[in-house]
């Protein structure tokens, strides 16, 4: 079975073409273009959504140039309905309309969030992880019970992403930001006390914000480096309790900042504690990326009619505890 995946829900338009065989799936192409605000400024939706309409045509092309594909090969198509920007969303939600009502294609709107977690596991052969997803978009923990993901631990303010990115541009970094931080952060070990908040399992990073922000204007990358170290132990103590909380046999990091190694390294000292096996995305695949939404399409297409077109909405806030997982 193939199928075709479009993710738009923010900064990154891509397209991606997945081959299904029994229960594994084989990437055949994956590509991106990511929108890039200018230095100093955070995603501008209209601008983010402009350039999705002026990528979408030539991403799509490539992607099925790429997997030596053409549209009337497909048996499925999917987009990220939500969570995410209003306009951004809606380019990606037009195009998957498009190509389903022109070919006559059967259509899937996937929530992005499920997206980074089925294909976390499709990568990684992870089988019932603890998650932890960390994007521009999410932080949040969460297990698997029931058919529905259920949330065991969140920011209550803003995400990780935002917290890396926010920080970043306001030393002139030009958003996304956390690949840079990592980069400064591994040139000290200057530690400089910042304000920890764990509030039963759950985070709240703005007023590390802005003390970080405070102690940038006397030393820059001591200040990134005690950026990650905080904000990294506050997520790896909930991480911790959470796991010993679900007696989980498995932790799973996705989402863009999982490409972070420090992140990476302070977690399997956790799961070394807590004997318990670590798995993470592969970094290309961390970030948005049309892999995640194509790979749930065709999950969900096991055990789902496809959508009628009337009902190919997009829901800038769509929980992901909200959705039914019946594959
Ligand atoms: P996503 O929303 O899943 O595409 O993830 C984007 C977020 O990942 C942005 O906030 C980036 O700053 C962050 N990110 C990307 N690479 C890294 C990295 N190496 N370390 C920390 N954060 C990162
Ligand atoms: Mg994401």
């Amino acid at each position: 079975m193939l199928g075709l995946g479009i993710e738009s829900t923010a900064h990154t338009f891509s397209c991606a073409i997945i081959e299904k065989k029994g229960k594994k799936g084989k990437i055949l192409s994956d590509v991106k273009k990511i929108y890039q605000p200018p230095s100093g400024e955070g995603i501008h939706p209209r601008e983010a959504s402009r350039h999705h309409i002026d990528n979408s045509a030539n991403v799509l092309s490539e992607c099925l140039k790429e997997a030596r594909s053409t549209v009337e090969d497909l048996d499925i198509v999917s987009y990220a309905a939500g969570p995410g920007l209003g306009p951004c969303l809606r380019v990606g939600a037009v195009v998957a309309r498009s190509l389903a009502s022109y070919y006559k294609i059967p259509i899937y709107p996937i929530n992005h969030a499920i997206g980074h977690i089925e294909l976390g596991k499709m990568l990684t052969g992870a089988t019932n992880p603890l998650v932890l997803l960390v994007s521009g978009g999410h932080t949040m923990l969460l297990a698997f019970l029931n058919k529905q993901w259920r949330v065991f631990g969140e920011t209550l303010d803003i995400t990780l992403g935002q917290l890396l990115d926010q920080f970043g541009r306001s030393i002139g970094l030009a958003s996304p930001c956390g690949k840079n931080i990592e980069q400064l952060a591994s040139t000290s070990s200057n530690y400089i006390s910042l304000p920890y908040s764990v509030q039963g399992n759950d985070v709240s990073f703005s007023g590390l914000l802005s003390a970080t922000k405070f102690a940038a204007t006397k030393n820059k990358t001591g200040a990134c480096y005690s950026l990650q170290e905080t904000a990294f132990a506050m997520i790896s103590e909930a991480v911790e309790r959470a796991l010993s909380f679900t007696s989980k046999k498995e932790l799973m990091i996705v989402g863009g900042v999982a490409a972070n190694k420090r992140l990476s390294e302070m977690l399997q000292e956790v799961c070394k504690r807590q004997k318990c096996k670590f798995f993470v995305v592969p970094m290309r695949y961390a970030g948005d990326c049309g892999s995640q939404i194509c790979w749930t399409g065709l999950l969900e297409s096991q055990v789902k009619q496809s959508a009628l077109l009337k009902n190919t909405f997009v829901t800038q806030s769509w929980r992901l505890d909200s959705v039914k997982i019946r594959y």
